[in-house]
Formats: structure tokens, sequence, C-alpha cells
């Protein structure tokens, strides 16, 4: 049994993972504005919680894998960069709360990285070894595999910052620093401010709204509202824009959505699928577009994946 990890900006979630199965799970809230380590002693509570609901103990298991958003160093097993949140937990020593914890065998890898694993492991993209990933959370995160092999570069940043390719160069300051990163266009964290620059903003249902979403921004789009359905083109655009980057970029075969968003994906995905396959160059045929189906297993079954081949 693996114990796998994933510290989402919203949710942590714990899964007890066997032989490419989410057997037993639990969610905690992230609290990722008070930062990552005031959470670990929550977390190791609960997975031996989990364990013991399923009369398992630590001895039981082979190792943790842990899923974190940023820049990931999978070979000192820590994060060397951080967007916002869980800003405390960069340079922090994963390897040393392991060791008091767990003194189990553990792993590390970002988490739109690990989600790639999983939907290639055991997800949608079975089998495939060209592949690219892009996950519609609070932020817009990627991933690549080119060959069979997941993209790590010098740096531990390539194919994870495909939400920070520019897609507008007069476009908003993203957070990383960028001019018109397509986070700062199109990310769940810029849907108010991209709202609000509607001149038609105030007479829009949007405005009366106390939390924009996605999925509100899609429905006022459907029953008329003019400044919500010009939104959506925006935010289309945008993510089509991203999705056509990613293909010219790593020469995938297929690209997976994941994400919140995809809650939607019975309108979203046509919306996208069309304009990707006119815009992309790919005079040898058509990049298959595929959807995540459980986007929370794939990331805890992706670094239990990679624990056991760090094991094996
Ligand atoms: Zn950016």
């Amino acid at each position: 049994m693996n114990i796998a990890i994933d510290f989402g900006g919203t949710t942590i979630k714990i899964g007890l993972v066997h032989e490419g199965k989410v057997h037993a799970l639990r969610t905690l809230p992230a609290h990722s504005s008070k930062g990552l380590i005031p959470r670990l002693p929550a977390v190791a509570a609960a997975v031996r919680e989990l364990l013991a609901c399923h009369r398992l103990s630590i001895a039981d298991c082979e190792g943790i894998g842990i899923a974190t958003p940023g820049l990931v160093d999978t070979v000192n097993r820590t994060i060397v960069s951080i967007n916002d949140k869980y800003s405390d937990a960069v340079g922090f020593s994963f390897q040393s709360w392991i060791a008091d914890t767990f003194q189990l065998p553990f792993v590390m890898e970002n988490d739109a990285r690990s989600a790639l694993i999983g939907e290639t492991a055991y997800g949608v993209a079975q089998r495939e070894t060209d592949a690219v990933l892009m996950t519609f959370g609070t932020g817009i995160g990627t991933a690549a595999m080119m060959n069979g092999k997941i993209l790590h570069g010098r740096h531990y940043q390539a194919g994870i910052l495909g939400g920070h390719f520019s897609t507008d160069i007069h476009g908003s300051l993203c957070n990383c620093g960028n001019i018109g990163c397509l986070e700062a266009q199109a990310g769940h964290w810029a849907l108010n401010q991209a709202a609000r620059r509607h001149p038609q903003y105030s007479q829009s249902r949007l405005s009366q709204l106390t939390q924009l979403s996605y999925l509100a921004v899609l429905e006022e789009a459907l029953s008329g509202d003019q400044a919500a359905t010009d939104l959506l083109e925006h935010l289309s655009s945008h993510w089509i824009a991203g999705i056509v980057n990613l293909i010219h970029a790593y020469d995938p075969e297929v690209v997976i959505l994941s994400g919140g968003l995809m809650k939607s994906k019975d309108h979203i995905v046509p919306l996208l699928s069309e304009r990707v396959c006119k815009n992309a160059w790919t005079p040898w045929g058509k990049v298959r577009i595929a959807v995540a189906e459980d986007p929370d297993a794939s990331v805890l079954l992706g670094v239990s994946r990679l624990l056991s081949e760090h094991t094996a």
C-alpha cells in the first residue's frame, strides 16, 4: 500500500493507493494562505486515522508520495519556488518531516506532472508516450511528456509553466512577474478582474454575484447575459491560445484537460476543441483532446506510481 498526499490550494487529499487504484481517500481543508507547514500535524494525524480505519499501520506501507504546486526539486525533494500560496514551504525539508513522522521512503513531484503521470499510466491517456496536460484550478497548471519521459528541465521548470506562457503581450501583470500570462488573463483567480473590464459589467448579473466562478460565467452566458457571453469568449480565446502553445511547444498526440472547469466539459470542450484543431499547426493529423475522468485521483495515482518506481 502506498500513501499519496496532494497538497492542493483549496483541499489536501490523502489517499491509500494500491496497484493503480485509490482504495481510501480523506480530504482536509488546505487553509493554504496560512501556509503548508502549519497543516503538517493535521496531515500526519489524518494519515494515521485513515490507516487505522482500514486496519493498517505505517509498517504496512511501502512509502509516501507527495504532490505540491510550484517548482519541485525531485532530487532533493524540496519546493524551489511557488506562486502565492504555501510560500512558507519553499526550501522546507520534507525529508526531515517524513523521517521524524513516518520513517518511510518518499518521493515528491509537482501536482500537474503527477496528474499527467496518473493519466498516462491509468487514466484517459493510457499507453500514450507524447501528451500534455492542462488543469484548471485556482491557477492553470500544465505538464508535458515527450517520448514517454516527463519533462523536468535543468531547473525543474520544463512543461509546468504553460499557465505562464503569455497570451497577451499588452495584458495584465501576473503574480509571477511576467505580463499577460494565460493565468493572469483567464485563470480562475483573475476572473473578477477580467469581468470588471467589460463595459456592461455593472448591468450584468455577474456584478451581483458575491463569488465569481467559471461555472457562474458559463451559466449566465447560457442564459443570455451579454457581459458573461463576451467574458466566456475572452476566456475561451485565451485557453485555446494556451493549448495551442502547448501543442506547438511539446508535439503531443493527446491534450488532457483537467480540473474544476471540466465539470462543465459538455459545454466547454466543444467550445475549445474545434478551434484548437483549426489553429494548431499539426500537419501529421489531429491532436486528440481528452478529459480527465477523476482529476483528484490522477494526482494521487501519479505520485503513487512514482513511489513504486522509486522503491522497486
Ligand atoms: Zn505568470
